[in-house]
């Protein structure tokens, strides 16, 4: 315990003297993170914050000291995360490397592959997207065709992905390929990893709803990749693919806890809707709040819990599916709520009349239609929880 406090001290000094004052503060917006990699540049503070929690492995604080992670201990990583929350410190690097591809490669990739990604995982050099969606293969994800031909040392790819978050921003692609045709499609598929600065690969930008642009289709040509960025096994890549998702959807629910909403639709509902005696004063607006506001409160305790016994070594499972469901369905709900509060001004675009929370609070609903859709339907979800969690008949 005496070790612990020692330790609690001097991460808080060092966190005073080494993270930017700009830092601490809360964010509103995940997008507003550090997603690091080569293709964007950050403002000055933002980079130096990351620099100087990368070298003391505090963007991965769990992962192993020998590829660049903090080598903390569960409970050295809760002061670490208690101490920052008490600065109001934002965590200094988000994206898929830490929370998808970095813990699969912990688990099982090749001791080279480890050494080659994970440390760049960390400082945040390169920056990943996930190449699993087609055309055709969605929900039915197995049903993939993207093709790979083995020519000598490499893989000759050809086909085409969607829906790949950020493709244009990111510097390499964690993939699924078909490469047994004549296997079961279950048995057929191989999880690589692919720069996407090779020739032959070309990313475009989709529109959404909201207005943005978050994803895009990735079109291969004739890609060459090395055989030696194979994760696994040639055609085991479905059992990576699923342990994969686990992260995925674990990291989904995960977001909405940092989005530190739970004030902003307290505070929203009492300047709309009025106060009386310090209340909310419209009574069904209120509980529903609460309603809400509970709900989030145990999410976000069995999401902690689950933390923990990752880092005590046990791997996402199909539990992981709950997390994904509720999390996403929540914060649609929570979103839906904030629009209802704000009447007609919950019903901007752009323009005036409007002041940008109000707008921003239009567009967070309408990204929040995708959340239950991305790392898999509801639908799905629930089909996995009752088959998989459940154990009920097909
Ligand atoms: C914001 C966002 C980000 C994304 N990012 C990525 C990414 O980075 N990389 C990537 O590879 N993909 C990404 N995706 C794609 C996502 O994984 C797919 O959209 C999702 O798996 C659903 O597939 P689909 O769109 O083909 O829908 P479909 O599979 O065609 O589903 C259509 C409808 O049918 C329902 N349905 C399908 N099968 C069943 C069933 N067996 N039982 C009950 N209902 C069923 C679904 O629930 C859905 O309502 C992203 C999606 C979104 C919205």
């Amino acid at each position: 315990m005496g070790d612990l406090e020692a330790f609690r001290e001097d991460v808080r000094r060092w966190l005073v003297s080494n993270a930017p004052a700009s830092m601490r503060q809360p964010l509103t917006n995940p997008d507003d993170l550090c997603w690091g990699g080569r293709k964007t540049r950050y403002p000055e503070d933002v980079q130096r914050y990351l620099d100087v929690m990368a070298e003391r492995g505090f963007t991965a604080p769990t992962w192993p000291r020998e590829y660049g992670g903090g080598g903390l201990s569960k409970q050295e990583a809760k002061v670490l995360a208690e101490e920052m929350g008490k600065l109001r410190l934002r965590p200094a690097l988000t994206g898929f490397g830490l929370s998808m591809i970095g813990p699969l490669l912990l688990q099982e990739g090749s001791e080279e592959l480890k050494r080659e990604h994970i440390p760049p995982i960390v400082q945040g050099k390169i920056r990943w997207c996930q190449g699993y969606s087609e055309p055709g293969s969605g929900s039915d994800l197995a049903s993939l065709q993207t093709k790979a031909v083995r020519d000598g040392d490499v893989f000759v790819l050809n086909g085409q992905k969607v829906w790949t978050s950020y493709g244009d921003k990111a510097d390499w692609m964690f993939i699924l390929v078909r490469t047994d045709f004549e296997a079961p499609k279950h048995a057929g598929i191989t999880f690589l990893l692919m720069d996407m600065e090779t020739p032959g690969v070309t990313v475009r930008p989709i529109r959404l709803i909201s207005g943005s642009s978050p994803f895009c289709e990735t079109f291969l040509a004739d890609v060459r990749v090395p055989v030696r960025n194979v994760v696994g096994k040639v055609n085991s890549g479905w059992m990576l693919a699923k342990a994969l998702l686990g992260h995925e959807r674990t990291m989904i629910a995960d977001v909405f806890k940092e989005r530190n909403d739970a004030q902003r639709l307290v505070s929203l509902a009492r300047r709309h809707l009025g106060e009386d005696a310090g209340r909310i004063a419209d009574e069904r607006a209120r509980d529903r709040v609460v309603q809400v506001e509970m709900d989030q409160a145990c999410l976000d305790l069995t999401l902690a819990r689950s933390r923990d016994n990752q880092k005590a070594g046990h791997k996402p499972g199909p539990e992981s599916s709950i997390f994904k469901y509720y999390g996403t369905e929540l914060n649609q709900r929570r979103r839906e709520l904030m629009v209802e509060i704000l009447g007609p001004q919950g019903l901007g675009w752009e323009g005036p009349g409007f002041d940008d929370d109000e707008l921003k609070i239009t567009r967070d609903w309408l990204r929040s239609r995708g959340n239950t859709i991305e790392g898999g339907t509801s639908e799905v979800q629930l089909n996995i929880i009752a088959k998989r969690v459940l154990g009920l008949p097909d």
